[in-house]
């Protein structure tokens, strides 16, 4: 028998059993999560989905908007309900619930148009999550900036319950995806050594790590494929004396190349393979507004630089805002941020 190593209590025990008491005594139980749902969004909800419909329990997933077409290999995928789909129904079983889990994000806006059901429900909400400032709407509030996602977050929650060994391999592979995806592939944010304590916990659970990593990032259109050449060519701007790069796409870019859901996803990683380069943009237009996505290394905070203008927020080196407005308008507020952040980025640089 393998004995199970000591993994730091990262959860307070009592809201384990708080967590434990309420999912036993609760009717209908749904777990949301942030708009555009990433890996790590999707995985830490299938994984709780799976550990509570096991329990007999009655429990459903409905996220705001769709999510990309790599990530619907997962057990349960096909179970998931999209709220912008039919908005009334979702409302109705927001408003039904007696638990709703808000996984992967800390602020009720960011579950996009679900946010007013769910303020409104009367349900006991729990908030697991990553993500600095949490909100104060949640009964429960498990923040954990330190951890890397809110996957490794869900694996806690189990170890410290005392059910390893009743987790099941479609939970390990939901966990391992968005521990995978939210670290890029354990490039970044990943230095905790526990990490690999509990990745090697999941493959005893006989998932199939590398089937996973190809399940997500080989599995892309052509069209994708073609669309970063496209950007990394045409579309992208290098600010050496700035250390930083900006990738855009127009509306009319991404329909030349009939993009979809997804295709754009780690684009904005790119740039930062640049020798100096340590700030990574990417400006996307849709419809009728900008989507803005940052990505930073070192001490820089491009968290900073997103909620100061572009009404965002996220991790220290990954986080990602909105703008109501033009493209070209949303380039020109960037230049100057750039300029106002220049020194900021220097000294970034100097550093270590
Ligand atoms: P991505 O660039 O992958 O869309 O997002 C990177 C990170 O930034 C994620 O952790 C996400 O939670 C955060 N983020 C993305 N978009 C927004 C936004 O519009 N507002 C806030 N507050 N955070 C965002
Ligand atoms: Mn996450």
């Amino acid at each position: 028998m393998y004995n199970l190593p000591e993994i730091s209590e990262v959860i307070e025990p009592q809201i384990v059993e708080q967590i434990i008491d309420q999912i036993d005594n609760s009717g209908k139980i749904v777990i949301t999560t942030h708009i555009s749902p990433d890996g790590d969004a999707i995985g830490s909800s299938l994984a709780m989905y799976h550990f509570i419909k096991n329990r007999g329990k009655n429990v459903m997933i409905i996220v705001p908007n769709s999510f990309p077409y790599f990530l619907k290999w997962m057990a349960g995928a096909n179970d998931i309900e999209i709220f912008e789909y039919n908005p009334s129904a979702g409302h109705q079983i927001l408003m039904n619930a007696d638990l709703i889990f808000s996984l992967d994000y800390n602020i009720l806006k960011r579950a996009g148009s679900m946010c007013t059901s769910i303020e409104e429900s009367k349900a006991t909400k729990i908030m697991i999550d990553h993500h600095p400032s949490p909100g104060e709407d949640f009964d429960i509030i498990v923040s954990k900036p330190q951890i890397s996602s809110t996957s490794e977050l869900i694996f806690r929650f189990f170890y410290q319950a005392g059910r390893y060994n009743e987790i099941t391999k479609a939970e390990a592979e939901s966990i391992y995806c968005g521990m995978m995806t939210d670290t890029g592939g354990f490039t970044y944010n990943s230095a905790d050594p526990e990490i690999y304590e509990i990745i090697s916990l999941l493959i005893r659970k006989d998932i199939d790590k590398d089937a996973i990593y190809s399940n997500v990032f080989n599995n892309y259109s052509e069209e994708r494929f073609r669309l970063l050449g496209f950007t990394l060519s045409q579309r992208m701007e290098v600010y050496h004396d700035k250390h930083s790069a900006l990738l855009y796409l127009s509306n009319e870019d991404q329909s030349q190349f009939r993009f979809s859901k997804g295709d754009t996803e780690g684009f904005v990683n790119h740039p930062l393979s640049i020798k100096g380069i340590i700030f990574s943009t990417f400006i996307r237009e849709e419809e009728g507004m900008v989507k803005l996505s940052f990505r930073s290394q070192k001490s820089f905070r491009c968290n900073e630089f997103a909620s100061e203008f572009f009404n965002g927020g996220g991790h220290v080196n990954a986080s990602g805002g909105e703008f109501q407005g033009s493209l070209e308008e949303a380039l020109k507020i960037y230049s100057k941020g750039l300029e106002k952040y220049k020194e900021r980025l220097i000294a970034a640089v100097k550093e270590d």
